[in-house]
C-alpha cells in the first residue's frame, strides 16, 4: 500500500494530471452517506479547501466506514479523477482506506459547525482544525516568511536579541521576572532584601519587553539588522489588541534618519500586505466571507495610496477641532488613545497615518530630541481597525544629550554602560521601529481579537495549554 507518497491536498486540487493513483491523508470535515456511496470532505491543513473522497460502500468494511466520522483521521489511497459535480475540480475514488484515528461523535468538541470564537479559545488545542484558524495560521506563517524575505532581500541581518534580559529599563512596560529562587522563602541578604547573588544568573533577570536596545548594538556593527522574536509584557491590559506574550519585528538601521525610518516602515507594510494578497488568496477570501466583508478592499486600499504623514501637534489640532466626543481627553501632552488614532485614520484621512514628533514626556528616553527641546523624533504608524501597529524613532545618538535625558527621567546609568558605549565609540545617526506581529495578523486577516491570531494566547489570568 505504501508505493505512492502522500500528496498535499492543495497540490491535488490544482492538479490536471488525473486518472492516476494518489494517497491523501487528513481529517474528515464532513461525511455524507448514501445507500451505496459515501462522500468525505477531507482536509489536511494545506489549504482551506477540502478534497472530496468518494467511497463505494460495498468495497469496504461496514464497521470501519461507520467509524469515519467528523474529526477522524484517515489515509486514503485512490484514483484522482475529474469530478462529476458542477464547479468541482478533482476528487478521489477510494480504493483503500486506513482509519488512523477515530473521533467519537459524542465527545469530539468540533463535531458541529458554527462554534463561537470565544468557545474555540477554550479549546485552543483543537481550534487549528477549524477552517477559520487554519486560514489564520496559514496567513500567520506566510507573513513570517515574507518578513524574513523582505529584510533578507534588502541586506538586513536577522539578529537575535536575548529573551532573558538583565536590563529592566527598556521602558516599554511591566516585566515578568525570571528566577530559580523559591517563591516563598527566597534567601535574604543582610539588608533583608532578596539575595539575588544566589539566583541562577547571580542577579535579577526578566523576560524581554523589546529587543530594541540590543538591536541597536547589532545595527551599530552590521549596519541594518532586524529582530523577530517573542516579547513579554506583564501589563494588566485586557484589550482586544494586547497579549502578555507577543511577537515583535524590530529593524534597527545605522545611518537612517527619521524620514528613512518612515519610508522603510511604509514599504515593509505594503510589501507584507501585497504578499498576503498574492499568496493567501483562498484564506483571505474565506475570512472575508465569514468575518469581514471589506477585508480585501481595505488591504488593497492600504497598498494603493501613500500613508499620511503629520506631526503629533498637527494631529492634536485636528482632534481638537473635530467636534468628536472621545472617552479620553485630547490635549497637547496627552498620549493618544486608540479611539483618537482610529478617528484620524478612519474618519479624517481615510488612510494609514504616520505621526511624528511627540512630546518627549510621553516617549522613551532613547528617542532623538528635536531642536525645540520639547519633542522627540518618534513615529507611530496608525492603521484602520488597529490603531498603533508600529512604534519607532530616530535614536538619540549624542552621548551628552542621551545622558541628560536619562538623568531627567531617572534611568539608572550604571546598568546601561553597554548601551551607552554605542554612543561613546563610533556613534552615528540611527533609527528603528517595532512592528507588533499579531497586530499585523489582525489587520491582514480581519480578525478583531488578538487572541484569535496566535496559536496559544497568553493574557492576564489566562495561560492555558
Ligand atoms: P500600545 O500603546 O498599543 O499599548 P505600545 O506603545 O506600548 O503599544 P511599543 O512599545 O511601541 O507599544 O511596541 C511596538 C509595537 O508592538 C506596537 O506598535 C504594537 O504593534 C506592538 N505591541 C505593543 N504591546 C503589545 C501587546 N501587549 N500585545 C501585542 N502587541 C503589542
Ligand atoms: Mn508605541
Amino acid at each position: 500500500m505504501e508505493t505512492t507518497k502522500r500528496e498535499k491536498i492543495v497540490k491535488l486540487l490544482a492538479s490536471t494530471d488525473v486518472e492516476r493513483e494518489v494517497v491523501v491523508k487528513g481529517w474528515v470535515r464532513t461525511k455524507r452517506s448514501g445507500k451505496s456511496v459515501s462522500f468525505i470532505a477531507l482536509n489536511d491543513g494545506s489549504t482551506i479547501n477540502n478534497i472530496q473522497v468518494v467511497i463505494e460502500s460495498d468495497n469496504f468494511d461496514e464497521e470501519m466506514l461507520k467509524n469515519i466520522t467528523t474529526g477522524a483521521c484517515v489515509k486514503v489511497v485512490g484514483k484522482l479523477v475529474q469530478s462529476q459535480g458542477a464547479g468541482q475540480g478533482v476528487e478521489v475514488q477510494a480504493t483503500a482506506i486506513e482509519l488512523y484515528g477515530t473521533a467519537d461523535a459524542e465527545t469530539y468538541p468540533l463535531q458541529k459547525k458554527g462554534h463561537t470564537l470565544e468557545f474555540l479559545r477554550e479549546i485552543a488545542h483543537l481550534r487549528p482544525r477549524t477552517n477559520t484558524f487554519g486560514a489564520v495560521f496559514r496567513v500567520r506563517h506566510a507573513m513570517a516568511y515574507a518578513i524574513h524575505k523582505f529584510f533578507n532581500d534588502r541586506g538586513f541581518y536577522y539578529w537575535h536579541s536575548p529573551i532573558v534580559t538583565a536590563s529592566d529599563c527598556e521602558g516599554a512596560g511591566a516585566m515578568f521576572q525570571v528566577t530559580t529562587l523559591p517563591v516563598g522563602g527566597a534567601p535574604l541578604n543582610e539588608e533583608g532584601a532578596v539575595d539575588y547573588s544566589q539566583d541562577f544568573f547571580g542577579r535579577p533577570t526578566n523576560l524581554t519587553v523589546s529587543g530594541q536596545l540590543e538591536g541597536e548594538l547589532g545595527a551599530m556593527a552590521l549596519g541594518e539588522i532586524y529582530t523577530f522574536g517573542p516579547t513579554f509584557r506583564a501589563e494588566n491590559s485586557n484589550t482586544p489588541r494586547h497579549l502578555a506574550e507577543f511577537w515583535m519585528i524590530e529593524p534597527e538601521m545605522a545611518f537612517y534618519e527619521i524620514a528613512d525610518n518612515m519610508d522603510l516602515a511604509e514599504d515593509m507594510l505594503k510589501y507584507l500586505i501585497t504578499y498576503a494578497l498574492e499568496n493567501c488568496a483562498d484564506d483571505l477570501a474565506f475570512l472575508e466571507k465569514m468575518y469581514d466583508k471589506e477585508l480585501t478592499s481595505r488591504l488593497k486600499g492600504v497598498v494603493a495610496g501613500n500613508f499620511e504623514r503629520l506631526t503629533y501637534t498637527e494631529a492634536v489640532e485636528i482632534l481638537e477641532k473635530s467636534g468628536q466626543k472621545f472617552e479620553f481627553p485630547v490635549g497637547w501632552g496627552n498620549d493618544l488613545q486608540s479611539e483618537h488614532e482610529r478617528y484620524l485614520v478612519e474618519q479624517h484621512f481615510g488612510r494609514p497615518v504616520i505621526l511624528t514628533d511627540y512630546p518627549k514626556e510621553i516617549k522613551s528616553f532613547y528617542m532623538k530630541l528635536n531642536e525645540d527641546g520639547k519633542t522627540v523624533r518618534g513615529m507611530d504608524v496608525l492603521f484602520p481597525k488597529i490603531g498603533e501597529i508600529i512604534g519607532g524613532s530616530e535614536r538619540e545618538s549624542d552621548l551628552d544629550k542621551l545622558l541628560a535625558r536619562m538623568d531627567e527621567i531617572g534611568v539608572p546609568q550604571r546598568e546601561m554602560q553597554w548601551y551607552l558605549d554605542t554612543r561613546r565609540f563610533g556613534t552615528a545617526p540611527h533609527s528603528g521601529f517595532g512592528l507588533g506581529f499579531e497586530r499585523l495578523i489582525l489587520f491582514v486577516t480581519g480578525m478583531t481579537n488578538i487572541r484569535d491570531v496566535i496559536p496559544f494566547p497568553r493574557t492576564p489570568g489566562s495561560a492555558n495549554f
